[in-house]
């Protein structure tokens, strides 16, 4: 069945291959980016050569009203939304809490907190079945850091991700009536452009080879387990926190 998704922050790494492997089974997603068009334009052309329909949408995920427009620019281009992937999120340079501003710590927790929470809100709003939906699948992307938690390097980050797998854990619970199912993926060492942001663009590479499958994982392989969690494949699957770390 065809289905409409909508991704966060799916311009590039993780949200661009989930975004190509849903237009590989036609289905059609909105492309949520923060402020680089030319990559989000990049993932559209990737998903209808692929065979998906998709839309390139700009909103920062710590802005309501953005979150609120994404959605809306989704269904007015494609219908009623079956399936929303939480997936924006950032890091900052490694530090010890010690060394944290508040600057700093706000915005991991606008971001990849508050933006994740909000978007969860406004999935259960429009995919419910007693608001008027069809139901659907909300797949929040966690973190391996929320079980390993980050120390010296970002325990902000760690926490900002433990939150989303107790979101996972209780939405479950609170929409299993509703139709919708609602799990998280927990990614390990993945090769993508967040490492750079952190300052240490070459930190899944020298990480990667000290799990036991002995590589860094790539953004592939965590999207063809966004897709499948997405899809009725998993239609029994809800609160599950899904690592896909290599074994980390
Ligand atoms: P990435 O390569 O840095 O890509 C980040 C994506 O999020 C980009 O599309 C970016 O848009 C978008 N974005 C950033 N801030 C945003 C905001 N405020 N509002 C909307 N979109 C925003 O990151 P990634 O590695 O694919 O990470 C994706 C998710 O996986 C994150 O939640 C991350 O915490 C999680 N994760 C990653 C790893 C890993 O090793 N890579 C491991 C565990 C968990 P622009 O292109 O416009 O900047």
């Amino acid at each position: 069945m065809s289905k409409v998704i909508l991704i966060t922050g799916a311009s590039r790494g993780i949200g661009r291959s989930a975004a190509v492997l849903a237009g590989a089974r036609g289905w059609s997603v909105g492309v949520n980016y923060a402020s680089n068009a030319a990559a989000a334009d990049e993932t559209v052309a990737a998903v209808q050569a692929a065979g998906g329909k998709a839309i390139a949408i700009h909103g920062d995920v710590s802005d309501e009203a953005a979150i609120i427009a994404m959605f809306d620019a989704t269904e007015k281009a494609f219908g009623k939304i079956d399936g929303v992937v939480n997936n924006a999120g950032i890091v900052a340079p490694g530090s010890a809490l010690a060394d944290m501003d508040i600057a700093r710590m706000k915005r991991i927790f606008d971001i990849n907190v508050l933006g994740a929470y909000l978007c969860a809100r406004e999935a259960a709003r429009r995919m419910s079945s007693s608001r008027g939906g069809r139901g659907g699948s909300l797949v929040n992307v966690s973190s391996a850091a929320a079980r390993l938690g980050g120390a010296g390097e970002y325990v902000d980050y760690a926490g900002s991700k433990g939150a989303i797998d107790t979101l996972t854990i209780g939405l479950a619970k609170e929409l299993g009536r509703e139709g919708v199912r609602v799990n998280a993926i927990r990614p390990g060492l993945i090769e993508t452009d967040i490492h750079a942001s952190g300052g240490k663009p070459d930190r899944a590479q020298v990480l990667g080879v000290t799990t036991p499958i002995g590589r860094p994982g790539t953004a592939d392989e965590v999207g063809e387990s966004i897709v499948w969690l997405l899809s009725d494949a998993s239609s029994y699957v809800t609160g599950a926190l899904l690592d896909v770390a290599g074994g980390r």
